[in-house]
């Protein structure tokens, strides 16, 4: 479903991360090109730690754990 967007990047090199947990923060790492990145899921501010490989594609990047493990304040 996806095929406009693959011939649109065909050129890129395609990067699989992975991504855990540490505290509050969610660490992505690439480890082709050592891109690493964290998200605090708790205010969703994102530190980019390390770029990488600036034309590579990152895949993996979505946020590995359940929606209903985040507390989320309505008031
Ligand atoms: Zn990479």
């Amino acid at each position: 479903m996806d095929n406009k967007r693959k011939e649109m990047f065909t050129d890129l090199e395609r990067h699989v991360c992975q991504s855990w947990q540490e505290g509050d923060w969610v660490i992505f790492y690439c480890s082709e090109c050592e891109f690493k990145r964290k998200l605090n899921w708790k205010t969703g501010e994102v530190k980019l730690i390390n770029p990488g490989q600036f034309d590579a594609l990152h895949s993996g990047m979505n946020i590995p754990f359940q929606s209903e493990h985040i507390q989320i304040d309505s008031n």
